[in-house]
């Protein structure tokens, strides 16, 4: 039995951010981290996938600028340049969209907030707000959506979209690349860590004074309190037995919060230099964007929510045909696509992650789900993840500022 004072589950964003904080702590705590992969990160994964091309981000790519990122050093250390998102290009029924009512117009902006603050009742979902809408200016808000929230606009609350635009703090509002690439941040939360790798945790038993935690390898650890950032689509496929089981309220926020799917794709391509920033359709795999452009050039596609489901359903040689079919119809000068130039990661698929990240279905408080999933349970039992900031769910920042708020409790538990 391995004994410390704080476990941490899970070398994700929130479980580093948490174990670092805690390292940093003025008095001693003795912290072990236990990670199921053999790699750190998480969602962030920073992978070299063609020795001609640059790293590509598998995970988030962007640090989406808030007051909190500024605020939390490591990420704040670890802003690069804003991104240029450049010319958009809306491709739909094949053919690129141009004009178009002042409907169009408005999903083609991509303002949410105007067009959802409008909307006399916040309550229903974001597809209730697109039904009165066009086919094409809801096709194209719909890509949008997907985009951003990884769920159909159907399964979205809109008060949920709405809140989030209303609380969250903004820096100056941009997106930013990482300095170099997401793995130095990984690189540098780890630092100095006690991490055991290649360690999936099966079971959590909790008690009055403790916490132990059986790993598939059969080892065992315990400490005064745990810190639990399981990604909330773990959780739901209860993979981990707590014993005895979580409290009533936090299994409903597990069961009642959303994963959005999210399939995210990479073609290889020579001399892209279409001067397009980001381009959404209704191809197979909707949306994409440049990431490295010229001789090094990499495309990177998104298919989230609906459009996430259908192509999860397929076998990977069926995905990389359809992501080779759309980016023929939107770039037709890149073709052809060669499937050894394709890459496909479907977040969905991964064992220790099963889907992309939260959001709030129509119909949810999201607001008290996240704070039962962020609760307690029993002064010893401590839960963070993205999917538990109440504001910056969905983000790095909010996986990050979670895992502070964890070790300030658990530092208080140790007090
Ligand atoms: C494709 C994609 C793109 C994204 N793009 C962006 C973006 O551009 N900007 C942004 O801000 N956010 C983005 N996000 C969201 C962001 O990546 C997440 O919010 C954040 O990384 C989550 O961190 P976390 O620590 O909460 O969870 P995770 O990173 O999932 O960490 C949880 C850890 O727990 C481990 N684990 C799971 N099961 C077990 C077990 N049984 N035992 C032990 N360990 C276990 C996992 O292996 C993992 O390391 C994106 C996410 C995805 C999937």
């Amino acid at each position: 039995m391995e004994e410390c004072d704080v476990i941490v589950v899970g070398a994700g964003v929130a479980g580093l951010a948490a174990a670092s904080y805690l390292r940093g702590a003025r008095r001693a705590v003795r912290v072990r981290v236990l990670e199921a992969r053999g790699r750190l990160g998480g969602r962030l994964w920073t992978k070299r996938l063609w020795p001609d091309r640059p790293a590509v981000e598998l995970g988030a790519e962007f640090i989406h600028d808030c007051k909190p990122a500024r605020d939390i050093p490591d990420l704040n250390r670890g802003r690069g340049r804003p991104v240029k998102w450049g010319r958009g290009r809306w491709f739909f029924d094949g053919q690129v969209v141009l004009g178009g009512g002042p409907r169009v117009q408005q999903a083609r902006e991509g303002a949410w907030d105007g067009w959802i603050g409008r909307y006399p009742k916040r309550a229903g979902s974001v597809g209730d707000v697109l039904k009165t809408w066009s086919r094409r200016a809801r096709q194209i808000a719909a890509a949008d959506v997907e985009s951003e929230y990884a769920a159909a606009p159907a399964d979205l609350s809109m008060n949920a979209v709405y809140d989030q635009w209303d609380r969250w703090e903004d820096g100056e509002g941009d997106d930013f690349h990482p300095k170099g690439t997401y793995e130095g941040l990984v690189k540098s939360l780890a630092r100095r860590l006690h991490i055991v790798r290649d360690e999936p945790v099966d079971e959590v038993r909790w008690s009055r004074n403790s916490v132990e935690v059986v790993t598939a390898s059969g080892g065992w650890h315990r400490a005064r309190c745990a810190i639990i950032t399981l990604p909330l689509g773990v959780l739901q496929a209860e993979k981990v037995r707590f014993i005895p089981p979580l409290s009533r309220r936090k299994r409903v926020a597990i069961r009642d919060l959303g994963v959005g799917k999210v399939v995210k794709v990479f073609v290889r391509v020579d001399s892209f230099a279409e001067g397009v920033g980001y381009a959404l359709s209704d191809c197979a795999v909707p949306v994409w964007w440049p990431r490295h452009v010229g001789r090094n050039g990499v495309l990177v596609g998104w298919a989230a929510g609906h459009s996430a489901d259908t192509l999860s359903d397929g076998v990977l040689i069926d995905v990389k045909c359809r992501a080779a079919q759309s980016v023929g119809a939107i770039f037709p000068r890149l073709l052809p696509v060669r499937f050894e130039d394709i890459h496909v990661v479907d977040w969905s698929g991964e064992e220790f992650t099963r889907g992309g990240y939260s959001y709030t279905p129509a119909g949810c408080d999201g607001d008290s789900l996240r704070v039962a999933l962020a609760a307690p349970e029993g002064d010893m039992l401590l839960f963070a993840g993205e999917a538990t900031d109440d504001v910056y769910f969905a983000t790095v920042t909010g996986a990050a500022r979670s895992g502070h708020r964890a070790a300030q409790e658990a530092l208080r538990i140790l007090a």
